[in-house]
């Protein structure tokens, strides 16, 4: 049975949260749960305090502004799936994340924090050119997704800092997300797939392409948009983009490196051919 008995924050105001975050910066911030209580059943965490952020409403929601979107970091997977002004790859994607009771809980701002190479909302926020709000009692920071995880569960949050929001501008072209797991809910992915093309004219003038379960942190694989710009989305370019693909994944207990290999390719290609076709 679950036992915790760390003493809890809960503020009910951002500046409260804030002010509590300066005072208690190692109590372990607790938002939806759905990763947190995972580790404690576990026994590998054992928080001194625990800072519940569930009750502070500002930071939850989906506000449209004139350069795009804003995100609370409170919002959940079940928000971003029913928002119609949000981009339809993400909330294909937010309808992957675990079943309708993590959908419920879980946060768009506990997946970013948790940072799991297997969240699968990252690759996202990369091929979005998202950009990460933190807030500490000092001020704000604008972190672009493309700087924010360093190394594996390493990023760019102080201890004192909560995320707060996530800006995801209005970008250009057709977004696709694809996900491979052992089933269809419920699992953690063994190769996720962010992809971000626009074409003027017959060629392509951007392109973002980025995997999750396959290394440390989500990436970007530059190697592959660069085979794309420039040029039209021919059979021949897509052959060339994904032989320009490198990824070096790790065997593990979801998946073997070859396995990662051979699906990253087979859903970088197909992916890329549907665009093709339109
Ligand atoms: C059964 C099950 C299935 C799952 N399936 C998936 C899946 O398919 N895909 C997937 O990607 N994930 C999955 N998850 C993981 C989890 O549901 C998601 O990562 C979810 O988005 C986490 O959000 P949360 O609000 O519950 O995070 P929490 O558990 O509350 O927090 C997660 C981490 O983020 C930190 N944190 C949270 N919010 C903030 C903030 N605003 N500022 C600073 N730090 C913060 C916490 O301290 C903690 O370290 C699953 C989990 C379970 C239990």
């Amino acid at each position: 049975m679950l036992t915790c008995t760390a003493p809890v924050h809960q503020p009910r105001s951002l500046d409260e949260a804030i002010a509590c975050r300066a005072i208690h910066p190692f109590a372990t911030v607790l938002a939806g749960g759905t990763d947190i209580m995972v580790y404690l059943e576990a026994g590998s965490l054992k928080p001194s305090s625990l800072l519940d952020l569930w009750k502070v409403d500002a930071l939850r929601g989906i506000t449209v502004q004139a350069d795009g979107v804003r995100i609370g970091a409170l919002t959940t997977w079940t928000d971003i799936a029913r928002e119609a002004r949000m981009p339809a790859a993400l909330r294909d994607c937010a309808r992957t994340v675990g079943a309708l009771q993590i959908q419920n809980r879980g946060t768009v701002g506990g997946n970013i924090v948790n940072a799991s190479p297997a969240g699968d909302s990252l690759p996202m926020w990369l091929v979005l050119d998202a950009v990460f709000e933190v807030r500490s009692w000092h001020g704000t920071r604008r972190i672009p997704a493309a700087e924010f995880w360093r190394g594996y569960k390493r990023m760019d949050l102080a201890a004192d800092e909560l995320l707060v929001g996530v800006h995801v501008p209005a970008v250009s072209g057709d977004v696709r997300y694809r996900k491979v797991g052992t089933r269809l809910a419920q699992a953690i992915s063994k190769v996720v797939l962010g992809l971000r093309v626009a074409t003027v004219d017959g060629l392509v003038t951007e392109a973002r392409v980025a995997f999750g379960s396959v290394g440390p942190t989500p990436a970007r694989a530059t190697a592959v948009e660069h085979a794309l710009v420039g040029r039209a989305l021919s059979p021949e370019t897509v052959d060339n983009a994904v032989a320009a693909l490198q990824i070096a994944p790790l065997d593990d207990i979801r998946s073997t490196a070859d396995y990662r290999n051979d699906v990253a390719r087979r859903i970088l290609r197909a992916e890329l051919l549907a665009l093709a076709r339109g």
